[in-house]
């Protein structure tokens, strides 16, 4: 048997929306930027994906900057916002994802910056009074928080970190890559001015995503080249990947309860398994409280083969992760779970989920889990 359980790395693609590209790439070729008939229809079809993608997140399309991903999202906003905003200093966490960690460290490495660190509490939620003492009079401020943890799950409140923020003129960035379609967002409602989308974290083909720029501020292009997305980012549109994008966003969200309700209910019997059968059981950040219903960090007691966990668990067919799945490849151990001072003595395994997964796949890798630690 094969158990997928590594759904905040990369999602399988949707029947639904395999569906919608196929015809596309077939029959659809035009450049968007031609005036002739085959550029014309290609255009009306990115921009009916676009206008789905703003009702569905309650915005205007021209806020949404169709980019690669979601590393490129998160560039942009911090890049722009140094650039066009004038901001001069960048508060985020130590948690982030390296889109955001790698590119703040580059603007403070070439003085563009003032980098401020947030303090991180031990359950893995953002201390909110440093926060405030960080922002101070908030001036050329840009905060930039997640919303959700790819490794441990911990959520931000957005609305209250978003209004702290404005209240003191700061900018709000919130890398949303493992929560836009995961959950109903009313981003024209939200003190929010940056957020962030990778359609391959819901079902939704690589290498494609978009920045949300709230439609008050002014940005420029970072990657320059033709007059595509208004101006704000060169380069031949992603015809296939966008009508993917605007696709399995209409999925997930058209039954996003309905998911969530499931996931959420294989995250709890997991739990709840894992607690009564292994003594010692731990989990990393807030897992039973304010955390992502796709994610589970588990921390299992010292173990022989803890350090082998992955790969036994890799042998019996069951994908998992050992901390954040970009950054694999590399054996450094992972930025999150060291923030929240979790032992590394102890293996910590990402059980990630999606809507597709099964009660009998949780059963299957629960019960190949026990064979191994007993
Ligand atoms: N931000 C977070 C929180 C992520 O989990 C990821 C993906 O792993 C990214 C950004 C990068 O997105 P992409 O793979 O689309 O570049």
């Amino acid at each position: 048997m094969k158990v997928y359980l590594d759904n905040a790395a990369t999602t399988p693609m949707a029947k639904e929306v395999i569906d919608a590209i196929i015809p596309l790439m077939q029959n659809n070729f035009g450049n968007p930027s031609s005036t002739h008939s085959f550029g014309r229809e290609v255009r009306g079809i990115v921009e009916t994906a676009r206008r789905k993608i703003g009702y569905f997140l309650n915005v205007t399309p021209g806020e949404l900057i169709f980019t690669s991903g979601g590393t490129e999202a998160d560039n942009m906003a911090l890049l722009c916002s140094v650039e066009d905003l004038g901001v001069t200093h960048i508060i985020t966490s130590p948690m982030e994802h390296h889109a955001v960690l790698h590119t703040v460290e580059h603007l403070q490495a070439t003085n563009q910056i003032k980098l401020s660190m947030v303090k991180v509490k031990p359950d893995g939620h953002i201390d909110l009074e440093d926060l405030e003492r960080l922002i101070g009079d908030g001036k050329n401020t840009l905060v930039s928080l997640m919303h959700a943890n790819n490794e441990i799950g911990n959520m931000l409140p957005l609305e209250k970190v978003g209004n702290l923020c404005h209240s003191k003129g700061a900018y709000f960035h919130s890398d949303t890559v493992q929560t836009i379609a995961h959950y109903a967002f009313d981003l024209d409602a939200l003190p929010i001015d940056f957020v962030t989308c990778s359609a391959h974290k819901f079902h939704g083909p690589k290498g494609i995503g978009f920045l949300y720029v709230s439609k008050k501020l002014k940005i420029n292009a970072m990657i320059h080249g033709g007059s595509q997305e208004r101006g704000k980012r060169g380069g031949t549109e992603n015809i296939i990947g966008i009508v993917g994008l605007a696709k399995a966003m209409t999925e997930a969200l058209l039954n996003v309860e309905e998911h969530q309700n499931h996931v959420q209910g294989l995250k709890t019997y997991m739990i709840n398994e894992l607690e009564k059968n292994i003594t010692g059981i731990q989990f990393n950040g807030d897992a039973k409280g304010d955390s992502l219903y796709t994610v589970l960090n588990v921390c299992f007691p010292e173990h022989p083969k803890g350090s082998m966990l992955l790969l036994h668990l890799d042998l019996l067919g069951i994908a998992v992760s050992g901390g954040s799945a970009c950054s694999s490849g590399s054996n450094k151990g992972s930025h999150v779970l060291e923030s929240i001072n979790s032992d590394p003595k102890r293996p910590a395994v990402r059980f990630s989920f999606s809507r597709l997964t099964t009660k009998e796949e949780i059963d299957y890798a629960l019960n190949q889990l026990y064979k191994i630690l007993n």
